[in-house]
């Protein structure tokens, strides 16, 4: 039950759901736009990651999205009204990141809302877009937070930076990475590599012919008030 949604009910229940709903994938761009893709950035925010990345996001004149931790963003409330200022958006990724398999339907509902009455409290804002540790969800989980307007944002490529060890590796993966129109791209914060992965894009040209965009642009929705 766990895994379903990683599997062929993951890809049905994509193909026929509205993104709004799930998001796997954004639809294509309009055919006068260039394709677009959305960067989004796990598990921080991290004192010392999450600043670089904002830096070379910042040079790069990209926006993306970052799913935040809620007991770090407790930590690290500077970070969270920093991203929001430099015209990020923040999705919500539970509350201590815990393991979806030893978590309780309830429990996880609860973490989601306690880091959206945080985010809100920092910034005035409740976020769309809810990310689950590792992806994982069951039936009572998804419409639990669809109840809470929410919109499950997983994604489409994954360079799986959470297990590199250097920024040769990370360096070696951007520049070959061939986006396809609507690519949600998943990187992690809380590792020095994404940094290297928007510096490397940035070089190869990437950022202008395809278009960085928000979760919530590829989704076409608006804040929940
Ligand atoms: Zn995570």
């Amino acid at each position: 039950m766990m895994s379903f949604l990683r599997q062929i009910s993951k890809r049905l229940l994509t193909a026929c759901l509205p993104p709004e709903r799930l998001l796997t994938r954004g639809g294509r761009s309009a055919a006068h736009e260039r394709p677009r893709l959305a960067l989004t950035f796990d598990d921080g925010p991290h004192p010392i990651h999450t600043p670089q990345l904002l830096d070379v996001l910042r040079s790069a004149h990209v926006c993306a999205t970052f799913f935040v931790v809620g007991k770090d963003a407790e930590q690290h409330p500077d970070l969270i009204r920093r991203i929001v200022k430099e015209g990020h958006e923040l999705g919500n990724h539970t509350w201590s990141h815990s393991e979806p398999s030893q978590t309780s339907p309830q429990h996880f509902l609860e973490e989601t809302r306690r880091t959206d009455s945080l985010l809100q409290e920092l910034t005035g804002t409740i976020p769309t877009a809810m990310r689950p540790p590792k992806g994982e969800l069951n039936w009572t989980k998804l419409t639990g937070l669809w109840r809470q307007q929410k919109t499950v944002a997983l994604w489409s490529a994954d360079p799986r930076d959470y297990k590199m060890t250097s920024s040769e590796e990370m360096r070696a993966w951007s520049s070959a990475f061939l986006p396809a129109d609507g690519d949600v791209l998943l990187f992690h914060d809380n590792h020095p590599w994404a940094a290297t992965a928007i510096e490397t894009m940035f070089r190869r040209g990437l950022f202008e012919k395809y278009q960085p965009v928000t979760v919530s642009v590829l989704t076409g929705r608006k804040a929940i008030v």
